[in-house]
């Protein structure tokens, strides 16, 4: 336990506390605002019924008032009651997310502006991928990009050209594949102007240079071929559109593209060993080819930046372009934060030698953090104001990365994670709109069609410009009132996550607690310091030196935490869930140093040996709002380390 210092007492809110700004924002453990809940969904169903009838009042009900009493009707409502019913028992089975016995995965209760504005908006059901489909709710999907532009540090007025654009997808996945197709659409367009050649024009000197802009320079270079355009005759727009439409490697497929630039190859993405799976599917799907998706070498599970100063050295050496950096902000498996200044920093030592690539942040789960983070003002809160109210949180590290967000290329977070809203709602912002524009479908618009010039209109035919096709409005309308009603700044949306640190900081010195406690039973390790809001978890019997015997060991602990879809959910205390400790995502010092706070013997850690080259880890996510009950003076921090003394056995 040499990694976890012994925490001072935080000043502001006790870990003891929930703070009591939180208690309307759940439908909570217990249902304890079901009354809220119920008023408002009847009172906005009924609503949405009167919008109905004064649509045009005169026209008569189409279904007969006697409808009901026909034996068909009656039929039809027995088969719809019953098969609700069967729903409804069904689903009891499902994952108790809203409860502080919950610690597993990254959810936990949506919050209840988001859950309402979603079954408000449901029987309107607007479509975001037009607005002739979605006149109110696509117009609420382009607010919420500017409002986690915001948050995320990128420009967020509409008026300025270099404004961030951000939208909603259905999940981190998409949003990272968006993030994959922007920055080679961005990377392959100066080389497509090169060879369609507009005189007059100031264009990099060769392939290689223009396929290594940095992405800002690209997006400069892009927005001077829009001006170029609309300076010449109109009647010669069409074909100088054709002509860099044919050259662009969205035309040509990346195989002609590259056999026209027989200096140019496959560029590489670089990306942490704990980076989420979604990267490798993304590469696949791109056609790029998983063999393009590198790994950067870490150091107790963040990206080491030295060496992937080293790997970029040896690419810009090799010739071998590099397409983007990937840092993640919050993994998945262990929530830790990659020292994203440094990647920045990084990024600009290689644009200055002619080495340009897209710095994209993965902050799937780590994005709302950033909320903390936030003054309502929107500045940035200074890291010794925000000590005070934590005991260890943030790091420098940690204050450091989310002050270098608004230096990024792109960013993903999912709202359906912790933002605490109902599944099907990730998003993808991008720092300047004008790339946007290399995405879209329809040529002719995207080069100085007549409805570009204003913000809001551009993106009004959103599904030009995005992965998906139709789209919920009602999600977008959840996302955006949740983002209304709770503010995404310290002092409003930040205290939920604030909330969901002090946890973490509870669940830390609990952990301390417990290995005094089983001392001579059991070695306890929490492996690496958090970042944020999860917290691992490895445990070994005192007396087995295996990694093996370790395993098994844990393997049964987590049997007794798993959802397991044969037996009642009251049959289990506790939720958790599992991950694995890999030697490449610790690095060699670190792993050393686990082993040994754990009583391993470093040799029975076998390379490629299927159940020995890992240790095997409890993962907890500590989301939910209510994990330290101060009504009832209950910690299920505490409690679930009781269960897990229970769990193991005497003799162990
Ligand atoms: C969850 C997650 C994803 C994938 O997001 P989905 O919403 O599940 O598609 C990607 N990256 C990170 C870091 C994540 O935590």
């Amino acid at each position: 336990m040499t990694q976890v210092k012994a925490c001072p007492a935080p000043a502001a809110h006790s870990a003891r506390m929930t703070d009591p700004a939180l208690y309307p924002c759940f439908l909570g453990p217990y249902g304890e605002n079901d009354d809220l809940l119920e008023k408002l969904v009847v009172e906005f169903l009924r609503d949405h019924v009167y919008w109905r009838r004064n649509f045009h009042p005169e026209d008569p009900p189409a279904i007969p008032t006697h409808a009901a009493q026909d034996p068909q009707f009656r039929a039809f409502e027995a088969r719809l009651r019953r098969e609700l019913h069967a729903l409804s028992a069904a689903l009891k089975r499902s994952v108790p997310f809203h409860s502080p016995r919950y610690l597993g995965h990254m959810v936990s209760d949506v919050a209840l502006p988001g859950l309402l504005a979603q079954m408000l908006a449901l029987p309107y059901n607007p479509n975001n991928v037009i607005e002739d489909v979605a006149p109110v709710t696509i117009d609420l999907e382009i607010r919420v990009g500017l409002q986690l532009a915001r948050m995320l540090g990128y420009v967020d007025d509409p008026l300025r050209a270099d404004c961030a654009f951000g939208y909603l997808t259905s999940g981190g996945t998409l949003a990272n594949y968006q993030a994959l197709r922007l920055a080679l659409s961005l990377k392959a367009f100066p080389v497509a102007l090169r060879a369609a050649a507009p005189p007059g024009l100031t264009l990099p000197d060769d392939d290689w240079s223009a396929f290594n802009l940095a992405p800002a320079a690209g997006i400069a270079l892009l927005a001077a071929w829009q001006e170029w355009l609309a300076a010449i005759a109109p009647v010669e727009r069409p074909l100088w559109m054709r002509r860099v439409q044919s050259q662009r490697i969205e035309h040509l497929g990346i195989a002609g593209f590259l056999a026209a630039h027989p200096s140019l190859s496959v560029p590489v993405v670089l990306a942490p060993a704990t980076a989420h799976y979604s990267w490798s599917k993304g590469m696949k799907l791109l056609g790029l080819g998983r063999q393009h998706l590198l790994q950067v070498p870490e150091t107790g599970m963040r990206m080491d930046p030295d060496a992937l100063g080293s790997m970029l050295d040896d690419l810009r050496m090799q010739r071998r372009p590099v397409l983007a950096t990937v840092a993640v902000l919050g993994t998945t498996e262990f929530g830790t934060i990659d020292p994203l200044h440094a990647v920045i920093a990084q990024r600009k030592r290689c644009a200055d030698s002619g080495f340009g690539f897209s710095v994209h942040v993965d902050a799937a789960w780590g994005g709302y953090l950033a909320t903390l983070f936030r003054e309502p003002d929107g500045s940035l809160r200074a890291l010794a104001t925000m000590r005070e109210q934590f005991a260890q949180f943030p790091s420098a590290d940690t204050h450091a990365a989310i002050a270098a967000l608004g230096c990024t290329d792109s960013i993903t977070v999912d709202p359906h994670k912790l933002g605490y809203l109902p599944f099907g709602v990730g998003a993808f912002v991008c720092r300047d709109q004008r790339a946007m524009a290399l995405l879209a479908e329809d040529a002719d618009y995207v080069f100085g069609g007549r409805e570009g010039s204003d913000y809001f209109r551009r993106y009004h035919k959103l599904g030009r410009f995005i992965l998906e096709g139709s789209k919920s409005g009602a999600a977008a309308a959840a996302v955006y009132v949740t983002h209304r009603v709770m503010p995404l700044d310290h002092a409003h949306f930040g205290r939920v996550v604030a909330q969901t640190i002090r946890a973490a900081e509870a669940f830390l010195q609990a952990a301390m607690r417990f290995a005094k406690t089983m001392a001579g039973r059991l070695h306890v390790c929490v492996p690496y310091a958090p970042d944020s809001n999860l917290v691992c978890l490895a445990l070994n019997p005192v007396g087995n030196r295996s990694v093996a015997g370790m395993n098994a060991f844990m393997d049964g602990l987590y049997e007794s935490l798993r959802c397991d879809p044969g037996q009642a959910v009251q049959a289990r205390a506790f939720y958790g869930s599992h991950t694995t400790l890999r030697p490449e995502a610790l690095g060699p010092a670190d792993m050393a140093r686990v082993l040994a706070e754990l009583d391993l013997d470093a040799d029975t850690l076998l390379p490629d040996h299927a159940g020995a080259d890992r240790l095997t880890i409890l993962r907890h996510t500590l989301m939910n709002p209510f994990l330290i009950d101060a009504e009832n003076g209950i910690s299920y921090i505490e409690r679930y380390f009781d269960y897990l003394a229970g769990c193991v056995p005497a003799s162990a």
